[in-house]
């Protein structure tokens, strides 16, 4: 599944490739639009020029003359320029000359046109936590989020609407490098845990940009861009493995459905 590192290479991949393209037509052979409805999405994004992309949590916005087309990739969701049609494409933009097409074997992705002005006021956008790299994600900000939760950490780190960007992959690797067992309870989490999870937060996805992401399961970026962060997992995908820090075997347990990765003795 794509996370933010992920996206912010889907996203610098096809800056190189689409800026500036103007958008001829549309064609939606599966409906992925979340809003408006597909005929008034045809026609409201037919002339629209691809400004530029940004990136907000794990969702793509195509800035547009009038709008923001906000993409989220979801489990299997990807971008194209070239190539020839496959029956896994269900939006295809269309420009003077090629095409820009999404493909999603899943269909879990979405996509919404907002108008640029609203776009941080609406859905979903504004249901959205901060950015990791937000200077108001502070212990303070996340000691206040976590006081009354009794969910577990792990549960907490992918809620989106506390710290957005963080997915299944990378709150694995957080965790461990800051000490913490997944099932901690939130309201458990103590002052130097709280400026752990931000500081590993911040250093794990950076590096992770860096390295492109990781290519677990089926994500690619668009243009075959492989990531190679895989590589420097220490603790996601290693059940059975030793752990890096104390050579006890990493276990695996099921948190909220998601597969958690955990060394039981440093994560105590
Ligand atoms: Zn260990």
């Amino acid at each position: 599944m794509p996370e933010l590192p992920e996206v912010e290479t889907v996203k610098n991949t096809l800056k190189k490739h689409v800026l500036g393209k103007k958008i001829i037509s549309v064609d939606v052979f599966y409906n992925m639009i979340d809003k408006p409805d597909i005929e008034t999405f045809k026609k409201l994004v037919k002339n629209q020029t691809i400004i530029d992309i940004k990136r907000r949590g794990k969702f793509l916005m195509f800035e547009l003359d009038d709008y923001y087309l906000l993409s989220h990739l979801r489990m299997e969701g990807k971008y194209f320029i070239d190539g020839s049609i496959t029956r896994h494409d269900h939006v295809i933009f269309h420009f003077d000359k090629g095409f820009l097409k999404y493909n999603d074997t899943r269909k879990f992705g979405r996509m919404y046109l907002v108008e640029k002005d609203k776009v941080y006021m609406e859905k979903p956008l504004s249901c959205l936590g901060l950015e990791p790299w937000d200077t108001n994600l502070t212990s303070d900000y996340l000691m206040e989020k976590l006081k009354n939760k009794r969910l577990p950490i792990k549960s907490i780190l992918l809620d989106q609407s506390i710290i957005t960007g963080i997915g299944n992959i990378y709150a694995d690797e957080i965790l461990f490098k800051s000490n913490i067992n997944p099932l901690k309870k939130g309201n458990n989490i103590n002052l130097t845990e709280s400026n752990n999870i931000i500081k590993y937060t911040r250093d794990i996805l950076e590096r992770a940009i860096k390295l492109g992401g990781t290519t677990i399961k089926s994500y690619e970026s668009s243009r075959g861009v492989h990531g190679r962060f895989q590589n420097n997992l220490l603790v996601h995908n290693h059940e059975g493995d030793k752990c890096p820090n104390c050579n006890s075997i990493i276990i695996k347990i099921k948190i909220n459905g998601r597969g958690t990765y955990y060394c039981p003795k440093c994560q105590k």
